[in-house]
Parts: structure tokens; C-alpha cells; sequence
């Protein structure tokens, strides 16, 4: 499948549009490409359009050879690990969550590459199936923590051994799951309709700050 994240970005980007009426400003979104090569197709489409942020973490030396150029692009050395690795995406991070407050993003999508593991035929990096479940579970943390609602993509994975890859995948729809639940779970005595409501005029509020820039 080609540019699958670009066309449902803007296809949301539209549907809110028809849902709010063609005034409301369309919602921004996050890109978080964590597949071990650079989105290249996503930063082209969206270079220069504010209403899209493109986040890719990638090897700098791996395919495309000629990079694109994403708002936030990270590349790491070949035989990268864990503890590199996560020390990278924490900064990546709080520079896509100052983009969030200075203009708050609607929702994200995170691609979540199994290609950054170690056995990675293609990957050339070295991260163990536990960083990468780290991995999963920061960025869903920290969405999950500013209320950003997300869309997960599975990305590359082209293990020796194929069962490591279908492990890493399955942790990560795993994580999902988890914080799925993290998101349906209302703390005891608080009504849902509340909640909502507190969410909802969060989001106006936001919505005028998107109309006033
Ligand atoms: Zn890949």
C-alpha cells in the first residue's frame, strides 16, 4: 500500500471538516514514523503544510539513500541499541510535544516498525524485542497522557527469523491493547458524561486557538 498514512490523514482532515462544519479549522496531526527508514513519502507530501507534523526516526544510513526532508527527522548510527535509542526518541519526543502545546494535535499516527530489531535482516540497527515493547509503550504513554488519539500502522520487519518479528509485532499491538483499555478505564466515581464534556470544551478551546493563527 502506497502514501497509507498521508491519505488517511487528510481524508480525516476532510471528514472533520464535514462533521464541524467547513469553518472549524482541520485537525492537525502527528506523524510518528518509528520504522527503522525514513518516511520519505509521507515528508514529502506534507513538507510545508503546517496542519501535518512528520516525526522519523530512522538509520541514516539505510534506504532511501536520499532522505526527505521530515519537520523532525532523527538519524542514528548503525548498531544503535536500546539505551541510545531511547535517549534519542525522549528528545524527539519533547520536541513533538512543544509543537503539541504551541499548536495541539488532534490525533496521531505512530508506525511502529519491527525493522529497528537486532535480527533485522535490512534494519542495522541493534535494539532487543524489549526496547522496542519500551518503545511502543512510551509513545503510547505519552498520547495516551495528552489525550491524543491514535491510529497504529505495523510498518517493516524482515527478520532472520520470522517468528521474531511476528513476537515484536504482536507486543506491539499488545501495547495498543493496553492503552486502549487505559483509554476506556474511568477512574471510580466519575461519570463518563463529565469527562467527555471536560474533553470536549478542551478541545474547542483548542479549536480557537487553531482559527486565531
Ligand atoms: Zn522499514
Amino acid at each position: 500500500m502506497f502514501n497509507d498514512v498521508a491519505v488517511a490523514a487528510r481524508l480525516i482532515q476532510a471528514e472533520a471538516g464535514r462533521a464541524t462544519g467547513m469553518d472549524a479549522p482541520s485537525p492537525r496531526i502527528a506523524v510518528i514514523d518509528l520504522d527503522v527508514h525514513q518516511g520519505d513519502g509521507t515528508a514529502s507530501i506534507f513538507a510545508g503544510d503546517a496542519s501535518v507534523f512528520t516525526l522519523s526516526l530512522h538509520g541514516a544510513k539505510n534506504f532511501p539513500f536520499r532522505k526527505a526532508v521530515s519537520d523532525l527527522d532523527v538519524a542514528l548510527p548503525d548498531g544503535c541499541g536500546d539505551a541510545d535509542y531511547m535517549a534519542a526518541l525522549a528528545k524527539a519526543l519533547e520536541a513533538l510535544w512543544r509543537e503539541h502545546e504551541a499548536n495541539p494535535f488532534g490525533m496521531a499516527f505512530y508506525l511502529a516498525g519491527a525493522d529497528p530489531h537486532e535480527g533485522d535482516r535490512l534494519g542495522r540497527l541493534k535494539l532487543s524485542a524489549a526496547g522496542l515493547l519500551e518503545r511502543d509503550r512510551k509513545v503510547f504513554a505519552a498520547l495516551f497522557e495528552r489525550r491524543i488519539p491514535v491510529a497504529l500502522s505495523m510498518a517493516g520487519g524482515y527478520g532472520r527469523d520470522l517468528d521474531v518479528t511476528v513476537a515484536i509485532h504482536a507486543a506491539t499491538i499488545g501495547a495498543a491493547i493496553d492503552s486502549w483499555r487505559q483509554w476506556n478505564r474511568r477512574p471510580p466515581g466519575r461519570a463518563k458524561c463529565a469527562d467527555a464534556h471536560s474533553r470536549g470544551s478542551e478541545r474547542s478551546e483548542r479549536g480557537g486557538d487553531n482559527v486565531a493563527r
